[in-house]
């Protein structure tokens, strides 16, 4: 016994992960050598101690809500949680400094219950680890990606101007054949600019960097401009396109820039997802607190087992692939870190082969000024 008791002390203390094991009221059982390193506590001290004085989430600068806690919400729903770096989740440690942390809680279900849900419980253990090298890592790939997208629009916007010459014909005249080559060759171009453009947003959201700028705004005349410019596309997929708003709608302080990419994200995706003969709908109505927009198409719809993913980077549906070859990806990703940002919530329903419907919430208290490198483009 007390031979086994040794060697499973051994093996905790040698592991290079923290390990903290609880009870059912969120009291410390043991905590491991690793585990007290990282949280500058003594084991023994720790033992008996509530773990949610222990172990104080933060994301960013700001200590998280309790119900979002994954010690919480590991015990409740009785159920593994794992957090990863993308989580950007940091613990406190006891001399006050965050440190980011990967983790994986796995609650104990009390021995004799039968399977299925359990509904009592006997505690949770907790592996947790300091991901600092990992975040500085990811960092940096971004900051490369931030980098290139930068430079990559010098030569590109040489591109786009000698093109454009070209097709002006004001250096000569071309034939038909030529002048539909050189608009091939700069349509492609404003496509690699586009790309760039959302990588170099993508890159300026995850590190943080990207500045908001208020100033006071009318959300219904943006929304029109940007329906101006998708004319084009429009009328060639002859949709039909209503608009309706509050006329009573406040200016509101916010970024026009960064709204203008919400509309253009949302609006050209309900023009693209949609065949022809459909229908859009641009609707924004006064709820105080909020201005709530409303985009509804009856395009090809989001696949339902699909829907969780369509926020994340990169994520292109099954059911437009092969109808749509152009996009990115990137859009709605950026869409929701704007909204988010500014305070606002974005959801949507959608039904396959019906459509779509996005409503943006943004407060009517406006966006906060944010001081950053530089602006979103
Ligand atoms: P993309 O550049 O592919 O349009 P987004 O991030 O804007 O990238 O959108 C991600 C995916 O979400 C799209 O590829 C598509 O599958 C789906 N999606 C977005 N908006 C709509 C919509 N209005 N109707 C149907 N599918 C949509």
């Amino acid at each position: 016994m007390k031979d086994e008791e040794s060697r499973l002390n051994a093996i905790l203390s040698s592991m290079a992960e923290g390990l903290v094991a609880i009870d059912n009221d969120r009291k410390v059982i043991m905590m491991n050598q690793a585990a007290g390193i990282l949280l500058r506590t003594a084991p023994q001290e720790a033992t008996g101690r509530d773990v949610r004085d222990l172990l104080v989430f933060f994301r960013e600068d700001k200590e998280l809500p309790y119900e979002e806690v994954p010690i919480e919400r590991a015990m409740t729903e009785r159920n593994i949680i794992s957090v990863s770096l993308l989580d950007n989740l940091s613990v406190r440690a006891k001399n006050g400094q965050l440190f980011p942390v990967a983790m994986m809680i796995a609650p104990l279900l009390t021995s004799g219950e039968p399977s299925g849900p359990a509904v009592g419980g006997a505690g949770a253990i907790i592996l947790f680890r300091d991901v600092t090298k990992e975040r500085e890592i990811d960092q940096a790939k971004t900051e490369l990606v931030s980098l290139a997208s930068h430079q990559l629009r010098t030569p590109l916007s040489a591109i786009n101007w000698y093109a454009e010459m070209l097709i002006g014909q004001e250096v000569g005249t071309l034939t038909d054949k030529q002048k539909e080559y050189l608009q091939a060759l700069s349509d492609a171009n404003h496509r690699m600019i586009e790309l760039v453009n959302s990588l170099l947003n993508v890159s300026r959201i995850d590190l943080g960097t990207f500045a908001i700028e208020p100033t006071p705004i009318d959300f219904a005349s943006i929304g029109k401009s940007v329906l101006s410019e998708l004319e084009p596309q429009v009328l060639a997929k002859k949709l039909k396109v209503t608009v309706e708003h509050d006329p009573n709608l406040p200016a509101v302080s916010a970024d026009p820039k960064l709204v203008r990419i919400i509309f253009q994200n949302l609006l050209s995706n309900a023009v693209k997802y949609t065949p022809s003969g459909g229908e859009i709908k641009l609707a924004i109505a006064l709820t105080p607190p909020n201005l709530l927009i409303t985009i509804a198409d009856t395009g090809y719809g989001i696949p339902a087992s699909q829907q969780a993913k369509i926020f994340t980077k990169l994520f292109r549906a099954d059911n437009i692939r092969d109808k749509e070859a152009e996009g990115t990806g990137l859009g709605l990703y950026i869409v929701k870190s704007i909204i988010e940002v500014s305070g606002g919530k974005i959801e949507f329903d959608s039904l396959e082969g019906k459509g779509t419907t996005f409503r943006v919430t943004m407060p009517l208290s406006g966006m906060t000024k944010k001081v950053g490198a530089k602006g979103l483009t």
